[in-house]
């Protein structure tokens, strides 16, 4: 019997088990391309899905995990061949396919991308998918032509993955950026990273007025609730937001205001289930926009047998910036 290791979660009753073990290889799910995991990352999501805070997991056994980099081992596939580098975010990869915190995966070739030229797949995995989607916003706000002159830009969650990534990048293409933090402490991380004003935590938590004063042109929101409701109302007239996430919850308690009377726009932004195009164009822009010294700086490496507790720290916010995980 060949095995791999593999944090496992099944179903426990109540609630689940989690734990670092040997996982038989035979029991691996279908698909056309097996690949030796050699780094992978820890998400908010994927702490989700190992504390089972919220119902990430949908098939138990699970292997969580939700990206890694790694090297072709076996393909069906035409596009791949042994010894290809690859990168694989989302697709439901430790949501309903067995993932990424193991030594061995085995996937949908179509699910693959290259690895970046230039890019290690270390530093692939610093960016993570918080990484890779934090490059999907900020082309959204592009896109929707929100540019450095019509003011400044906020990213909340901003010591989070997803948020210091985006604070680096926002600040590369030339916006001033604002930094809404919960942790007055890591100012001069976010500063070092290209923020020029932090904003506390608090000044957007509480219920939003329907409009309040314009403060900034655009922003990258990670929290959700009631502090999107806030970044909403206080966008200047015209300007466009890009939702992420919901580290502070599901919920969105807004009007109709900033839509209607300002002209305010909110972009949605999935990296799950995003093209592929637009996913190579992403990673293609991280491999030269995203600088790699602040990447160091904001990233911390550990190993498969860190991730469980690891998992438990980004639930609760004791993260800061990105973690990346060695396997084997
Ligand atoms: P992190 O935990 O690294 O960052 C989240 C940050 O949000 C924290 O560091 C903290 O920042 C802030 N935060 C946490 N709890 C609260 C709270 N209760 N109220 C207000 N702020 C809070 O997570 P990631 O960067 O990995 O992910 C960020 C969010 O984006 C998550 O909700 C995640 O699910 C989502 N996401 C969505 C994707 C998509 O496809 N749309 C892809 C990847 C992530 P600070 O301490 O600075 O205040």
């Amino acid at each position: 019997m060949a095995t791999f290791k593999a944090i496992r979660i099944d179903k426990g009753d109540p609630g689940q088990t989690v734990a670092l073990t040997d996982f038989d290889e035979a029991d691996l799910m279908d698909g056309d391309v097996t690949v030796r995991v050699e780094w992978s990352t820890l998400n908010y999501k994927d702490g989700l899905a190992l504390t089972g805070k919220a119902p990430v997991v949908r098939r138990w056994p699970m292997i969580p995990g939700i990206d890694f980099a790694g090297t072709v081992e076996a393909s069906s596939h035409p596009a791949w061949k042994p010894g290809d580098q690859v990168i694989l975010n989302g697709w439901g990869v430790g949501e309903t396919h067995l993932g990424a915190y193991a030594e061995k995966c085995r996937v949908k070739g179509d699910w693959l991308i290259a690895l970046p030229a230039g890019m290690s797949g270390r530093e692939a995995m610093a960016i993570g998918t918080a990484g890779y989607t934090a490059m999907l916003a900020v082309m959204a706000l592009e896109r929707y032509g929100v540019r450095p002159e019509q003011g400044p830009v906020i990213v909340t969650g901003a010591a989070g993955g997803l948020g210091s990534v985006a604070v680096a990048l926002l600040s590369r293409a030339g916006f001033e950026v604002l930094a809404s933090t919960g942790r007055p402490q890591e100012a001069d991380y976010l500063r070092s990273l290209g923020a020029s004003e932090i904003v506390e935590r608090a000044e957007l938590s509480n219920p939003a007025r329907p409009l309040g004063r314009e403060r900034w042109a655009g922003g990258v929101d990670t929290v959700g609730s009631h502090t999107l409701a806030n970044v909403l109302s206080m966008t200047r007239y015209g300007g466009a937001v890009a939702a992420c996430g919901l580290a502070g919850g599901m919920d969105l308690p807004t009007t109709v205001a900033p839509f209607i009377l300002r002209g305010v726009s909110l972009l949605g932004i999935d990296s799950v289930m995003c093209p592929k195009p637009k996913r190579e164009e992403a990673w293609r822009r991280l491999a030269s926009e995203l600088d790699r010294a602040k990447l160091a700086a904001m990233t911390r490496e550990i190993g498969l047998d860190d991730v469980i507790a690891a998992g438990r720290d980004i639930v609760e916010g004791r993260v800061r910036g990105r973690i990346v995980v060695k396997i084997g």
